[in-house]
């Protein structure tokens, strides 16, 4: 199995720029510095068929308000399950943009996965898209399941959550064979670490330099990295503190600070490759 890892969106609740912050990285050109909010793609390729190319299954982790532009530009029009990590602003409230998915699959309803509280908290806010009976066609179906510590399958691929802290609540991170994906939290339990032994790549939070309340800095960030001990860490959910290039320069090998479409996989045979994306000739204002 191959596990990749495309970070759709490397920044904070904000999104780098954030409106009206003139800071250099805010103003900054280079684009490793433009920050999409929060959000991964699994894609899994299983062995196919001899003969056959190996199909690719696709799981995308939660669901922000730049999900479309996410869509669009990682070219992906359909996915095989959604995972929420938790249910805050920053990765849920794109949640009705999951209609141009739903469309590009075939109108087959999509899976989506939470942490019971997670999917209670879906069907409050946006209770028309669970109404059956709602009277607009342009609503995405969407088959809400839920899970809590064990492994759950979905579309054949088995996903393993890993509970992490985040302030006074939880939040879901996903183990997929052996590259992992935990966003906003402040502290990675004992048991969780032990959940993640094995795992060879890992995107991580790490918010700023300074400690945070709710999510981890970059030196908790790298600590923990080290305790698991992967082989590659990427981190993510980044403000504007960390510029691009100078945090870059000042990590260990083993660590890089993620950017929007950088893609990282774990091949068959173990080891890790990164794709970078490809530079674009003219790249707009905000985002690519
Ligand atoms: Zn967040
Ligand atoms: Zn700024
Ligand atoms: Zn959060």
């Amino acid at each position: 199995m191959r596990v990749e890892i495309e970070i759709l969106g490397s920044g904070t609740s904000s999104g780098i720029p954030t409106i009206g912050c003139d800071c250099p990285v805010c103003r900054s050109h280079n684009p490793r510095n433009k920050r999409l909010r929060a959000s991964v793609l699994f894609r899994v390729s299983q062995p196919g068929l001899p003969g056959q190319p190996a199909a690719e299954t696709r799981l995308l982790v939660d669901v922000t308000p730049d999900v479309r532009i996410q869509a669009l530009r990682a070219g992906f029009s359909s996915v095989q399950g959604v995972l929420i990590t938790h249910t805050h602003a920053d990765h849920c409230h794109g949640l009705d943009d999951l209609r141009g998915l739903y469309w590009g699959g075939g109108r087959e309803p999509i899976d989506l996965w939470g942490y019971p509280e997670s999917i209670a908290s879906l069907k409050r806010t946006f209770e028309y898209i669970f109404d059956l009976e709602y009277d607009y066609k342009g609503v995405a179906r969407l088959e809400p399941h839920e899970f809590d510590q064990a492994a759950f399958v979905v579309a054949g691929v088995t996903v393993t959550p890993i509970q992490v802290v985040h302030g006074k609540m939880r939040v879901a991170g996903f183990r997929v064979g052996d590259a992992a994906y935990i966003t906003d939290c402040n502290e990675v339990p004992p048991a969780s670490i032990e959940k993640l032994r094995g795992v060879k790549l890992l995107v991580l939070d790490a918010l700023r330099r300074a400690p945070h309340p709710t999510h981890m800095s970059l030196p908790a960030a790298l600590k923990v990295a080290q305790q698991i001990g992967v082989q590659k860490v990427f981190f993510t959910h980044i403000n504007h503190d960390l510029e691009h290039e100078a945090v870059s320069a000042e990590l260990p090998p083993w660590a890089g600070l993620g950017y929007d479409m950088l893609r990282a996989a774990v091949e068959e045979n173990g080891s890790i490759t990164v794709k970078e994306p490809a530079p674009r000739p003219n790249p707009p204002v905000v985002s690519w």
